[in-house]
Formats: structure tokens, sequence, C-alpha cells
């Protein structure tokens, strides 16, 4: 089968040198383990950190090693007594058709009334990044208003719509007028911002005339700072992703002064590291999905040859929605 190998750390912006497609053989099963043919392969932010050797959260990714990656595919083969062949499974399988899990990591899933591919989106962990930072850490209440930069992605199509649901006043921002669109007529935000119009600071100060109760941080820099001088007193940040710092950018914040006038509450998580809260949370994910209170939207790559390209263009907002690759 084939798979992708980092070949080389990238220096500035991702490259399509730094990956490598090899194939390889399909490894004997010994006891305890499971064959899986993936049928998506989640594309996320995150991978770009795991490609650098900088210090961060998590270790980062091996040189010569399956690029790291959340994978839902089909059992094909199994010496495990929990998973059976045709089973339905998510896993961390990486950039591979195929892979072989010791069954740790790996999860059955059920499509009877969610489709496979949303277990790597709006079911899994980018829709527990927005549960979890939207619930646990904003905690907005009913006509409060909330901002979410990267509105359209994964994870802020996901907030907003919670954030809705909850009766809150939601903006978004997000790049160009399509995604911009999308996000008031389709997942029903309040408004929504486009930074790459060249006025965000008016524009957002417009879309928030009581000022801004919570922000939910996918970006930083400048839509960090156009937020933050909207706070009221007591507003919440969920810091979440900082995409627009990716290849070393710097990302000053010239509104830091509001911090303290405004005695804001400012707080970075990693969703891996609450998993206490995951069954709850996509419990509740799943049930919003399957009644169509939550839409989503995916940008679908089309085999594993694609994926460097459908990584590079995630990191400049090719994407529209959770990008995915099909494999199979
Ligand atoms: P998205 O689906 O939102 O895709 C990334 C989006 O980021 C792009 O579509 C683009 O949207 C936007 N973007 C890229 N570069 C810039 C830039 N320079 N300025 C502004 N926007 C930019 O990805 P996810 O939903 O998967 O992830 C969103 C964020 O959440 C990321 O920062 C990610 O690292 C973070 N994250 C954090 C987790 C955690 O546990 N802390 C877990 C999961 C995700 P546009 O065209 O609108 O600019």
């Amino acid at each position: 089968y084939r798979r992708i190998v980092l070949a080389a750390r990238p220096r500035g912006p991702v490259a399509a040198e730094n990956f490598r497609l090899e194939t390889v053989d399909v490894p004997e099963l010994a006891d305890g383990e499971v064959l899986i043919r993936n049928h998506y392969l989640s594309l996320d932010p995150y991978m770009r950190g795991r490609m650098s050797a900088a210090k961060s959260y998590a270790t980062s990714q091996a040189l010569d090693e399956t690029m790291i990656g959340g994978t839902v595919g089909q059992v094909l083969a199994s010496r495990n007594a929990y998973f059976k062949a045709g089973d339905a499974v998510g896993g961390m399988l990486g950039w591979a058709e195929m892979g072989v899990s010791d069954g740790v990591l790996l999860r059955k899933l059920d499509t009877t009334r969610i489709p496979l591919s949303a277990y790597l989106g709006v079911v899994g962990m980018p829709g527990m990044a927005a549960w979890y930072g939207f619930h646990q850490i904003l905690e907005a209440g009913a006509g409060d208003t909330v901002v979410v930069s990267a509105a359209s992605g994964a994870v802020g199509s996901v907030v907003g719509q919670l954030a809705r649901l909850r009766g809150c006043h939601v903006v978004g921002i997000a790049g160009g007028p399509e995604k911009c669109e999308y996000v008031v007529k389709q997942l029903g935000f309040d408004a929504c911002v486009d930074y790459k119009a060249g006025n965000l600071d008016a524009e957002l100060a417009a879309a928030t005339p009581d000022g801004v109760d919570a922000i939910f941080e996918n970006v930083g820099g400048a839509c960090l700072d156009a937020a933050l001088a909207r706070t009221n007193p007591f507003a919440r940040v969920a810091l979440c992703g900082l995409i627009a710092g990716f290849n070393g950018q710097e990302m000053p914040i010239k509104n830091s002064r509001l911090l303290l006038i405004n005695r804001l509450m400012l707080r970075g998580f990693i969703v891996t590291e609450h998993m206490e809260f995951w069954q709850q949370g996509l419990q509740e994910l799943a049930v919003l999905v399957a009644n169509h209170q939550i839409k989503y939207r995916e940008s679908v790559a089309e085999g594993l040859a694609a994926a460097p390209q459908a990584f590079m263009g995630l990191l400049q907002g090719q994407n529209f929605g959770k990008q995915l690759v099909k494999l199979f």
C-alpha cells in the first residue's frame, strides 16, 4: 500500500519536497492487531507544528515516518477480539492507504445516522475543540456577543452554531465573500466580517454594537486584535489556534492594555488533554448533527497523492470547511 512520509522539515512555508510517497508491504498481523483500509484521511493545521522541530506541546513527527493523522475506514482483518472484518473504525493511522493498529486508539463508529467522514470533523477532534472551548472556557449565554475567527472552518463553524443554539449574538471572521455568505446564510451566524476586504476593525466594530463578551480565537494576529478592541469588561478568550503565525510570523498584540482594563480572561487549550469530556461532547455533537441542528461542509481531495497539495492549501485558506482526503 502507499503512504506519505515526512522527507524534510519545512523552512518557512510547507512545500512538496517536505513529503515523499512510498509503497510498503502489508505487514503480517500479530496477536491483538487489526488491519484497516483507510477511507478518509484528516488534514489538520496541527500537523504543521509536528513537521517542525521547534518545541511545542507535542513531540515532533519523526523524519521518514508516516505523516501523523486521524483516519476513518474499515477493518479488513483482525486478530483482536473486539474488532471484526467490516467494522467501521476511526484511528490515527496517518497519511496512508492502510494501517495496522493494536486497537488502543481505535474506535468503532456508528454510521447509521452520521457519515463516516464526519467523525474526522464535526463529530471528531475539531468538533470537540469547538465544544470544549465554547462550553468549558467561554461559557457564553443568551444575549452575549461571541466572535469566532476562521468561522467557516472545521472548528469555527461548530463554535458559531453552538453559540447560536445558546442564544448568543454570533459574529464570524473569515476570508472572502463566499465564505462569509456561507457563514451567515447557511450556518446562521448573525454577521461575518471578511478580513481580506481590508476594513476588519471598522467592520467588526459595526457588527458588534454591544461589544464582545467572548472570543473563540483560531487565527491570532490582526483577527485577535480586532476582537480584543471590542471587548466588554470580564470578556473571555478561548485561544484555540494561531494559524496566522504557522510559518513563524510574529503576531504582536496591539491591544494588550485591554487585557488589564477589561479584566479579560484568556485561556489556551489543547483538546486532546481533556479526554474526560470527549464522550459527553461527541455524544451531544452527534445528536445535533443527526438532527441537522449543526451543519458542516467538507473539502475533499481525491487520492493519497493529493494530500500534500491539499495540506498546503489548508494552511493558505484554500479549504472551505473540513479538509479531507478520500482514499477509497
Ligand atoms: P479550518 O478548517 O478552519 O482551516 C484553516 C483556516 O484558517 C483556513 O481555511 C483559513 O480560513 C484560516 N486561515 C489560514 N491562514 C490564515 C491567516 N493567515 N489569517 C486568517 N485566517 C487564516 O481548520 P480547523 O478548523 O481544523 O482549525 C482551526 C484552528 O483551530 C487552527 O488554528 C487549529 O490549529 C486550531 N485547532 C486547535 C485545537 C486545539 O486543541 N487547541 C484542535 C483543533 C484545531 P479563511 O479563508 O477564512 O482565512
